[in-house]
Order: C-alpha cells, then sequence, then structure tokens
C-alpha cells in the first residue's frame, strides 16, 4: 500500500504505517488567560467533509473531520465560537496559485479517465506521471468527488483568510486545511490543491508580513516552495528529516532565495522526540522568530502526524504539547489562521484537534470525551489517553544536537534582522489593487453579515446562537 514505482521517497517508506500495538461539556477558563477571551473565534467545517474516500487502505481518511467536528458539538464548543459552512472555493481563486493546466485536468479527472490516460502512456511511466500531473499514483490517487473535495477545504482556509482580514474574527480554524504539500502543477503527499498557499496569498492582499509556522511530522515543502524568494512570508517547519523520509527537503540548509534569502527556516529532527525537548525547541524558535519578523498575521499548520503511535509518524508528542505550541503561538495575540493537516491515526488526530479548538477559544473542557456516535473510536473514552511506553520510538535527537540546532537557527534570524523585508511599505501599490472590495469596511461588514445568516442556515445547528460571541 501506498508505494509508488515512479519516485520516492513517499509516505509509504514510512515503517509505522500499521498498528504498532495494542460528559464533558466546555467551561471557560479564568484567571491568566482572562485577557484572551475577547478573542473571536470562527471555526470552517464544510458540510459533509468527512463523507469523501481516498480509497481502502489509504492511511488519509477524511473522516477524521467528522469525528472532530463531533467532539467538538459535543463539548459543546460551537457556543464559544462562530461556525461556518462555508462555499467551495472556484477554479478561478484556485488558479490565482495553482497552474490552469494542472486545475483544469483536477477539475476533470476520474477514477475511469485516470486508468485511460495511465494505460495510454503504460510504457512512459515518467511521461506518465508528467500528463497526470502526478495524479493517480497510490498516494494521490484520483477518486470519486476529488476535486468537490479540494474546493471544499480550499474554499474554507479562504473564507477563513478573508474573515481575519477585514478583522472580522481574531483566530480563524480549518482543520480540512493544511494539505501543505501540493505544488503549482502537481499533487504530492495526499496534497491536491494547496489552501495554505491560496490563503496566505489572500492575507499579502492587506498583510505586509505572513508568518508561517508548520508542525506537522513533515516538511511543509509546498507552501516552502511557493514562497521560497519572497521576503514577506517566512516559512518555518518542525519536521522529521532524513532516512529518505517524506518528502525528503527540509535541511537546516535550506533557507531561501533571492529576496527570500533566510525567510525560510527549517527545524530538522530524528525519530523519537519527546514532549518536553520539542515544546522547549518551538518556544526557542518561535519566540525570537516572532520577535525578528514581526509577522502581522500567522498560520499555523497543526499536522496531528506529529502525534506518538500516528501511523507514518515517528515522534513521541503528547496531544497536550502538540496543543501547547498552538496555545504559546496564540498568546503573541495576533491575528492567526489555524489548519489542519497530517495525522493517521484517527482517535488522535479527532481527539487532538478538539482539545485544540478548546485551546484556541479559550476554555477548559472535561478530559472525559463527551458522548458521540462514534464512541467505539475511543475506548477509555479519554481525551488525553497515556501513551504507552512499549510502543514510543526511542529518542535519537540528542541534548547537543538540538543546542546546535537551535544555534544554527537563531545565527539565520540574526542576519535576517538586517535582511530588508517589507517594513517600510506596509501595503505594497501593486497589492492596493487587488483589494478593491476591502475599500468599503462597511460593505464589507454588511457582506460578512449576510454571510453569516446564510451560512449559519446553511449549517442549521441550534440556530441563532452559534453565532453569537458568548464571553
Ligand atoms: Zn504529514
Amino acid at each position: 500500500m501506498v508505494q509508488t514505482t515512479y519516485y520516492d521517497p513517499t509516505f509509504s517508506d514510512s515503517p509505522f504505517f500499521y498498528d504498532r500495538h495494542t460528559s464533558s461539556l466546555a467551561q471557560r477558563k479564568d484567571g491568566r488567560l482572562a485577557d484572551h477571551f475577547n478573542r473571536k473565534v470562527s471555526y470552517y467545517h464544510p458540510k459533509d467533509v468527512g463523507l469523501y474516500h481516498y480509497g481502502p487502505l489509504h492511511p488519509m481518511k477524511p473522516f477524521r473531520l467528522t469525528l472532530t467536528n463531533e467532539l467538538v458539538l459535543g463539548y459543546g464548543l460551537h457556543d464559544y465560537m462562530s461556525v461556518y459552512s462555508p462555499r467551495k472555493a472556484t477554479s478561478e481563486e484556485i488558479t490565482q496559485f495553482h497552474s490552469h493546466d494542472y486545475i483544469d485536468y483536477l477539475s476533470r479527472v476520474t477514477p475511469a479517465s485516470l486508468a485511460a490516460d495511465i494505460d495510454v502512456n503504460r510504457v512512459l511511466p515518467a511521461e506518465a506521471q508528467i500528463h497526470t500531473h502526478r495524479i493517480g499514483d497510490d498516494d494521490c490517487p484520483a477518486f470519486s468527488g476529488l476535486f468537490n473535495f479540494c474546493q471544499q477545504y480550499a474554499g474554507a482556509s479562504l473564507a477563513a483568510a478573508r474573515k481575519l482580514n477585514i478583522g472580522a474574527t481574531d483566530i480563524a480554524i480549518n482543520w480540512s486545511g493544511g494539505l501543505h504539500h501540493a505544488k503549482k502543477g502537481e499533487a504530492s503527499g495526499f496534497c491536491y490543491v494547496n489552501d495554505i498557499v491560496l490563503a496566505i496569498l489572500e492575507l499579502l492582499r492587506l498583510h505586509p508580513r505572513v508568518l508561517y509556522i508548520d508542525i506537522d511530522i513533515h516538511h511543509g515543502d509546498g507552501v516552502q516552495e511557493a514562497f521560497y524568494r519572497s521576503n514577506r512570508v517566512l516559512t518555518v517547519s518542525f519536521h522529521k528529516f532524513g532516512d529518505h523520509f517524506f518528502p525528503g527537503t527540509g535541511d537546516v540548509t535550506e533557507t531561501g532565495l533571492n529576496e527570500g534569502k533566510y525567510f525560510s527556516l527549517n527545524v530538522p529532527l530524528q525519530d523519537g522526540i519527546d514532549d518536553q525537548s520539542y515544546v522547549q525547541l518551538f518556544k526557542d524558535v518561535m519566540g525570537p522568530t516572532i520577535n525578528t519578523f514581526q509577522p502581522s498575521v500567522i498560520v499555523l499548520q497543526c499536522g496531528a502526524d506529529s502525534l506518538g503511535l500516528d501511523r507514518l509518524g515517528s515522534f513521541n508528542l503528547s496531544i497536550k504539547a502538540h496543543g501547547e505550541c498552538v496555545g504559546f503561538i496564540k498568546q503573541f495575540n495576533l491575528p492567526l489562521l489555524v489548519v489542519g493537516g497530517g495525522g493517521y491515526r484517527q482517535s488522535s488526530v479527532s481527539r487532538c484537534w478538539t482539545y485544540e479548538t478548546s485551546v484556541l477559544a479559550g476554555v477548559s473542557i472535561s478530559p472525559t470525551l463527551p458522548t458521540t456516535l462514534y464512541n467505539g473510536y475511543f475506548p477509555g473514552m479519554e481525551l488525553h489517553p497515556t501513551l504507552n511506553n512499549s510502543h514510543l520510538i526511542p529518542n535519537k535527537n540528542t541534548y547537543a544536537d538540538l543546542e546546535a540546532l537551535k544555534r544554527k537557527i537563531h545565527e539565520q534570524l540574526r542576519v535576517l534582522n538586517g535582511a530588508p523585508s517589507i517594513q517600510m511599505q506596509e501595503i505594497p501599490p501593486s497589492i492596493t489593487g487587488l483589494t478593491e472590495e476591502g475599500d468599503d469596511a462597511e460593505a464589507d461588514k454588511e457582506e460578512d453579515r449576510r454571510e453569516e445568516e446564510r451560512d449559519g442556515y446553511l449549517w442549521g445547528i441550534n440556530s441563532g446562537r452559534q453565532h453569537v460571541y458568548k464571553r
């Protein structure tokens, strides 16, 4: 499963693909976090996005989004957020980044048409790959409703970015997004449309500097590549590197090109990193990065395959540690777009993103999961199940390695501090033209209000309640 004869490394190279083992309503936190209570949080869940299916045995299961959403609603977290079922992204919106011929192909490809395409090119697999934009290998199959799926998760990230741009929300969450491997003209690593790049392009219409942070276990190569020559987007990726681990990029020496030199940061790690090392490193890297780059908005990709016991990943992170990274970024009080990403143990992914929703909404939730239709996925009903030590991966990251890595990153930040960015030019003239609909803030707010009404109707839960910001 998930092996390709055309190129490598792929996800299937992971030795951890297969399983290796063996009520509760939200409450506002009080005290120290009180200053975050007034932050408006918007939650995007495209209707039925969890019903798509990559195919039997494929590790990417959109159903984890249904599980997450059920837990979020079961905890009553929707009472603390505005909830949206956004419209699909159009081809025109998607081609703001992706090439027209790729999106034209993606919008037409079906399992049957792909079979015919590959058959025609059978003797030339490399050319077949180019012809099909790398759709059709085991990682990126053509499945029923593929383009609709892409339009839905991309539409959610775009709607979230627009909401942030008009200042109608402080934090926007789209767990269905975060497909960071997709390239301009080809699919890669279970990703077809790069919703993150699209959302960042939208944010760049208004924001002078965008910080992108990626805590998926795989390198955020698609996003890095898109902005590798830009000094307006700083990308930071924490990931496993080496052992031919997918996608094979993300060494600390990849720092950007031309004007983007030093504006790509990479934190390559080895198997088995534990909570304490990871969280400390994350804070030691991200604190100085934010202080140096001074972003006006942050995009955080929360791939959950960095959790312990993931089927493709080989880190040992707990949900609490993963969530602590999210909480650390939140406390900078900058506009924040949070998206999902990888994560191949559905019960862990859904627990993790539910917990992180509560962190972002500023509420505490019970350690016992709420009852849902899917209790069978959660034996023990614990939000934070204990990781069984005997199934964890030995930590190959030594203290000395991590300190040396940190020094390299800090040195890059020191050099970056002297590099020209966009500080003196808040909104570039060439960008202002793109924000014509943003010129009239009042009209925007009215459109936003209508959108809320429309989406609230579509959403159809607890009518009239989910759009009230409760504090
Ligand atoms: Zn991943």
